[in-house]
């Protein structure tokens, strides 16, 4: 099947044209697309039946994607979904809402761009699963679809968008970008560039096509450690000189796009959270006009463990002290398992209290138990 979420809305201007329709058939179709989000061909009332009969013939349809299970955290602001896509693969998405007072809450969709992920940070449950396929990039904006889907009857939307999910976006570059521009095109989902934040653990060619691209989404570095022994322990996967490396492509995306990157820093306990740690990371940030996102990890599987508050106020501070622009991550849905990959490949998965879809809204389920990993990803910075 061709989906129709694949196509930019220059691409289904000329379709239209190919089919002999007039051009603004493509407008009526986006607008069914991104602002009714019907889960199939056949729900696209805005078109006649004889084209929507012609789009079917032509190969054409609407939506990758079933919804398998829905978890909502204790306080109702954070929503996980697992999804399947095709016949076999299960991915994640998470959407995070912020309260905000007199208006409708910030709405934030954490998008998976790879099924598993070859990258193999050792604290993450997706590096542990390994790399099963990329995404493609209907793939990416149906997670965004379903979320909205959701928020619609309560008349709230999805505001930004966060490419934190499983995998490494930049390892799947071509279908990530056509992904953020389907978001962010005006007659598409219509997001702001600038509420698009693309995460990456270090593909530095990747990091500098993002900044030629033209494009003003927010990019976000994992980094974990500020030596290249630690990074190497954390994320096998790093080139020999990936610190500094990282630091130099911030300071080049910066350039090109004036937009400020983050630098996410997952402390876990007695690893990498010392305050020697900490003076070393402020050392080789400051100045470099970035930010610093500090997010404690939750204990896990393999060992690892969220270090105690104080310590993590101790590491915010030091680096606050050197000069580096600094927060720690809220938390968001702890017990829901809502960081990356957890909820896929937890042991414990028919131990939550999943409810099906058809259910879900009427009784949302209540995760009840700590993650293994930490928190869900912040939203754009
Ligand atoms: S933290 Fe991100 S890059 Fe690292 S293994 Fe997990 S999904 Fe891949």
């Amino acid at each position: 099947m061709n989906d129709l979420y694949r196509i930019l809305p220059q691409e289904l201007d000329a379709l239209m044209v190919e089919l002999g329709e007039p051009r603004y058939r493509a407008g009526q179709l986006l607008r069914a697309l991104y602002h009714d989000f019907p889960a199939a061909l056949v729900e696209v009332r805005a078109l006649p039946a004889a084209l929507r009969e012609k789009l079917a013939a032509a190969g054409y349809g609407v939506g990758p994607g079933d919804e398998v299970r829905s978890v909502v955290s204790e306080d109702g602001e954070t929503t996980k979904l697992l999804l399947r896509l095709g016949h076999d693969t299960l991915i994640e998405s998470v959407l995070m809402q912020y309260p905000e007072p007199g208006k409708h809450p910030r709405s934030t969709v954490c998008v998976s761009s790879q099924a598993g992920c070859a990258m193999g940070c050792i604290f993450c449950a997706t590096g542990q699963m390994g790399f099963e396929r990329n995404l493609k990039a209907e793939e990416m904006v149906a997670q965004v679809v379903h979320m909205a889907r959701r928020l619609k009857p309560r008349s709230e939307h999805v505001t930004n968008v966060v490419f934190m999910g499983m995998g490494e976006p930049l390892a799947n570059y071509g279908e990530t970008v056509r992904a953020a521009r389907l978001l962010t095109d005006p007659r598409a989902f219509g997001l702001a560039q600038r509420s698009i934040t693309i995460s990456t653990v270090g593909i530095l060619s990747g990091i500098d096509r993002l900044a030629d691209q033209g494009m003003q989404v927010g990019l976000a570095i994992s980094l974990h450690a500020p030596n290249e022994e630690l990074r190497r322990r954390l994320v096998p996967t790093a080139g020999p000189h990936s610190v500094h490396d990282l630091v130099s492509a911030a300071r080049r995306y910066f350039k090109k796009t004036g937009r400020r990157v983050t630098f996410e820093y997952a402390l876990i306990d007695g690893l990498n959270d010392s305050p020697e740690l900490a003076r070393q990371l402020a050392g080789l940030l400051r100045g470099s006009g970035t930010h610093v996102n500090l997010i404690p990890v939750n204990p896990t599987a393999g060992g690892f463990g969220r270090p105690p508050r104080q310590r993590v106020v101790a590491f915010e501070r030091i680096l606050r002290e050197g000069g580096v622009n600094c927060t720690i991550r809220a938390e968001k849905g702890s017990e829901i398992s809502a960081a990356c990959g957890q909820l896929r490949t937890d042991e414990d998965i028919a131990r939550v209290d999943f409810v099906p879809l058809s259910g879900a809204a009427a009784a949302p389920a209540r995760g009840r138990r700590q993650s293994a990993l930490g928190p869900a990803p912040s939203p754009a910075r």
